[in-house]
């Protein structure tokens, strides 16, 4: 199936004509020739969003006629959500069931910045005299680079889309150039629309150069990323070059946090859902599980027996609970990161190896891992490693359990389980991450702002904050007695 970029309201190939083979993760299957943009694509998909801001429609269109456009997405998204969830699972390896959320949630997604986008009216505001009057008004930031990863390909783009257009920017979205597919599915419905050309461009193509040049451009006002650390330091010294907005969504080491107090068979149940979803690759998985010692040994004993008993497989088969990991190269890393942990003095448990069932060698699965009697200061423990690996340490008292969960680079969320109020009240406080959950794990939605405290990233996606991160703010001052001041020149 061969694929085409769209940009300027037409479906364009690369202007080299360099294409990029797309695999399904779980049998190495090719499913899609994808055009391999390069510097001179991602400049002209830079000059149609320019043209479309400056000399377009789109910014200056009653903001409630932009929403209904955002929000018809949405309905449209909905109505062929079944499709696209096959695809996201064909691109990404995840189960279907796992892509049909998805799916949910991107059309919602798009219908809540879709009605949004006419209630951020301004704001008037006390001025220094009675004879003057002083309002603050919201404007789109202008033109916009988005650049999102591959574990959640289509609703990662979501996020970020979905509340530029309600702003009324423009936008070049480059989604990682590993899972194109959705993207390219969403931007066929949304030419069924009446965006203005130039309002939504499509890039394909690897990261440097074409993320790179986006990130660089004076033209754009705005660089809104999500995906690794190291990447996104990269994007905020490229974005110095004319102080554009940078927003950054990166990654995170997670602690789910055990008190003995705490519902164990919900806990333990949590400790599950909060890692396995798409085989562990997820920003928030809570890979970091800290339990207090009375419960040590029973957690352990509970999660080897479930985790042995998670169905790894297709995730279009009946019954599959788990994919495989996104590519080999990250099934590399993984690998890696279990050699490490052992060198490091983890015990592991269960998993460490992929599976031996002769129908999935030509996928890249990784069974669930488990490692026991880990400590603060191993790599396993602090640093991302993005697969169906939980690490497990043992704490004595609160005071430890926050000091081990707050030293991390990260900072996106965490989760604790406890009956003690005071306690919920101490931890909440004490816990350094955008998102923290009591009693649950791994909870984000709409209305709900998502982001990063430390290196995890800079603002805030969804939510109220997630629509102002693509405007400006204008304070527009106004006298209606202008007086002489006679300061200047008196003699
Ligand atoms: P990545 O950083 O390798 O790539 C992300 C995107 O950046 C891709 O589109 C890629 O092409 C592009 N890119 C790569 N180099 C670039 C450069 N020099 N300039 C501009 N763009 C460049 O990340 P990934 O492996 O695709 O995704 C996994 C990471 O994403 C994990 O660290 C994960 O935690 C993070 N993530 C964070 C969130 C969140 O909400 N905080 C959500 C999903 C994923």
């Amino acid at each position: 199936m061969k694929q085409r970029m769209y940009i300027n309201g037409a479906w364009v190939e690369a202007q080299a004509k360099a294409t990029r083979a797309i695999f399904n993760p779980a049998n190495g299957a090719t499913i899609a020739e994808v055009p391999e943009a390069d510097r001179e694509d991602a400049r002209l998909a830079i000059a149609a969003a320019r043209e479309a801001f400056d000399n377009g429609p789109w910014p200056h269109l009653p903001a409630s006629q932009r929403g209904e456009l955002v929000y018809k997405l949405g309905v449209l998204i909905e109505e062929n959500a079944e499709e696209l969830a096959r695809l996201e699972s064909l691109d990404t390896g995840k189960t279907v069931e796992e892509s049909r959320w998805d799916m949910a949630d991107i059309a919602g997604i798009f219908k809540y910045y879709g009605g949004l986008a006419d209630k951020m009216g301004g704001e008037v505001i006390d001025a220094p005299t009675e004879t003057a009057t002083s309002v603050v008004v919201r404007e789109p930031v202008g033109v916009c680079g988005q650049i999102s990863p591959w574990n959640y390909p289509l609703l990662q783009a979501a996020w970020k889309m979905a509340p530029a257009l309600a702003a009324g920017c423009t936008l070049i979205m480059k989604p990682s150039e590993i899972t194109p597919m959705t993207a390219i599915r969403v931007t066929e419905l949304a030419e069924s629309l009446d965006f203005p050309p130039g309002v939504i461009n499509l890039l394909l193509g690897p990261g440097d150069p074409v993320g790179a040049e986006l990130s660089e451009s004076p033209l754009v006002d705005l660089i809104s990323f999500t995906g690794g650390i190291a990447t996104g330091k990269k994007i905020m010294c490229a974005a110095s070059g004319n102080v554009k907005k940078v927003a950054l969504e990166l990654g995170g080491k997670n602690p789910n946090i055990i008190f003995a107090d705490a519902d164990f068979d919900v806990a333990l149940d949590y400790v599950l859902n909060g890692v396995f979803f798409h085989a562990g690759q997820i920003c928030s998985a809570g890979a970091r599980v800290m339990v207090e010692r009375p419960l040590h040994d029973r957690l352990v004993a509970e999660l080897r027996k479930r985790m042995a008993a998670i169905k790894v497989g297709d995730g279009f088969a009946e019954g599959t609970e788990m994919g495989p990991l996104i590519s080999q190269a990250h099934r590399d890393k993984v690998e890696r990161y279990v050699v490490i942990a052992q060198e490091e003095g983890a015990k592991l448990v269960l998993g460490g190896k992929r599976p031996d069932d002769p129908a999935l060698q030509n996928g890249f699965f990784y069974l669930p891992t488990l490692f026991d009697q880990c400590e603060n200061d191993m790599r396993i423990v602090q640093e991302e490693v993005f697969g169906p690996v939980i690490t497990i340490e043992t704490f004595d008292t609160e005071e430890e359990a926050l000091e081990r969960a707050n030293s991390t680079i990260y900072g996106l969320s965490a989760g604790f389980w406890t009956g003690d109020q005071a306690r919920i009240k101490r931890m909440t406080r004490g816990l350094r991450f955008g998102t923290v959950w009591v009693n649950d794990f791994n909870v984000y939605f709409t209305q709900a702002p998502w982001g990063g405290y430390k290196q995890s990233g800079l603002g805030r996606e969804l939510g109220m904050s997630g629509l102002e991160e693509y405007t400006e703010q204008k304070h527009i001052y106004h006298n209606h007695q202008p007086q002489p001041l006679h300061w200047f020149g008196r003699s």
